[in-house]
């Protein structure tokens, strides 16, 4: 507070939650995962985007459970146990930032940190109502958060409303000198996106968002919603974006092989889980990461092994690559004719926990329409759009070019001056 009795930091006092990968200095950082909780890791240094919020006067008090090492879309996979859905406590919560959606949807705080490497923040949002905001790569920083795939992880939030969200991210996003992938392209102001129209303004629906075999009643909710978007003024036009259906095989290849290098790092000697009495030093890497890392984040690096291996990397690592260049060019042809895009976040509302624990291809297809936006670098936002007749959450995605998130954020808050959705609580 200054001398007048005025606030003078933008978040003072509001406390929040961070995904447990956000490194703050002396505070156990586990990832969920047994490797890193065996010995309580506690980083000697924070992240870029915690230290920010410190800085602007928001309060950190607790990690959120997450998906080991963020590789899940149900939050089952947390060495601490499964995260349950506020509206369905049978129900996963989304994942891999299942517990910041839960924390943010039974009111235990005002925003909690996310990341999104394939739908991580949207579709939890979607799953427990809450608003979700997935950056273009490269606005924020990465620095001090633990890695997933490095080409695709984004840092974001999940909040209450857009208006909330696009005040948490003015103040996290930005370059970074400790992260050499963020962009010195300018912040916009993000809180003067919120006041304007959208009168006028283009509204894609890629009909390759709206497939067979989806709830039909996420269908409905998402176009109801292009129908507000009509009433405001704006113009509804059909797209195509026809590499769509390429985006999960692309996707879970690139990330498989980002994985295992990336979990490298995790062999037990500098820090995380140790063993007693290894016979020798092989013997010693292989105990460690057996015992220490879940069964998804040892297939996600035998995959990857596979991937980059000599013989393979040109049929599978190299391929995805170009097919991911493809998947690119759909979104910038698309925006060439529209400002936004719009589709559903998940097929399906929030499913039953166990579902889809013993068929990892099931749950990879939790991310069809979420993990396309990260192979392409551009943003997206997801916010409530509706319920299930079994009162579940059904969120929607408005999908921009890369740094745009202004304009999310103005086409977002404009639907929430509208509806009453993101306002509905969880009857806990
Ligand atoms: N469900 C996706 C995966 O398992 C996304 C995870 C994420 O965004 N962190 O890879």
């Amino acid at each position: 507070m200054d001398a007048s009795g005025k606030f003078v930091l933008p978040l003072s006092g509001i406390p929040y939650l961070a995904k447990d990968v956000f490194c703050e200095k002396g505070v156990p950082t586990t990832a969920c995962s047994n490797l890193l909780r065996d010995k309580d890791y506690l980083p000697p240094f924070d992240s870029t985007t915690t230290k920010r919020l410190k800085a602007a006067g928001a309060i950190s008090f607790g990690k959120a459970n997450t998906d080991e090492f963020t590789m899940g879309a149900s939050t089952e996979t947390s060495c601490f146990g499964v995260t349950h859905n506020p509206w369905d406590t049978d129900r996963v919560a989304g994942g891999s930032s299942g517990g910041s959606a839960a924390a943010v949807s039974a009111d235990e705080c005002l925003f909690a940190l996310g990341t999104d490497t394939g739908g991580s923040i949207r579709q939890p949002a979607s799953f427990c109502s809450c608003t979700g905001i997935k950056v273009s790569y490269g606005r924020t920083s990465r620095f001090g958060v633990m890695s997933m795939a490095s080409s695709l992880d984004t840092i974001g939030t999940l909040a209450k409303t857009v208006e909330d969200a696009a005040l948490i991210l003015q103040v996290i996003a930005g370059q970074d000198p400790l992260d050499g992938t963020t962009s010195p392209a300018p912040v916009s102001d993000y809180s003067a996106a919120l006041l304007k129209p959208v009168k006028g303004m283009k509204v894609g629906l890629p009909k390759e968002y709206f497939i067979e075999g989806m709830n039909p009643e996420v269908e409905k909710a998402v176009r109801e919603a292009a129908k507000v978007y009509e009433s405001l003024g704006a113009t509804i036009v059909d797209v195509s974006m026809p590499h769509t259906k390429y985006a999960i095989a692309t996707y879970y290849v690139i990330v498989p092989s980002e994985v295992s290098s990336n979990m490298s790092r995790y062999d037990g000697i500098r820090y995380g889980h140790t063993v007693s009495h290894p016979e020798n030093l092989l013997d010693y890497y292989e105990r460690v990461r057996s015992e220490g890392f879940g069964p998804e984040v040892k297939r996600r690096i035998m995959i990857g092994t596979y991937a980059l291996s000599a013989g393979y990397y040109d049929a599978y690592y190299r391929k995805a690559q170009k097919v991911r260049t493809l998947v690119k060019q759909d979104f910038e042809e698309a925006f060439e004719n529209v400002d936004v895009l719009l589709s559903p976040v998940a097929p399906t509302p929030a499913f039953k926990i166990g579902a889809h624990t013993g068929d990892p291809l099931q749950m990879y297809l939790e991310d069809v329409f979420t993990c396309p936006i990260n192979l392409s670098g551009m943003c997206g936002l997801a916010i409530p759009c509706g319920f299930s007749s079994e009162n579940l959450p059904i969120g929607m995605q408005l999908i921009g070019p890369q740094f745009r998130e202004d304009l999310l954020f103005q086409f977002g808050h404009a639907f929430q001056k509208e509806t009453d959705w993101h306002g509905r609580k969880p009857g806990l």
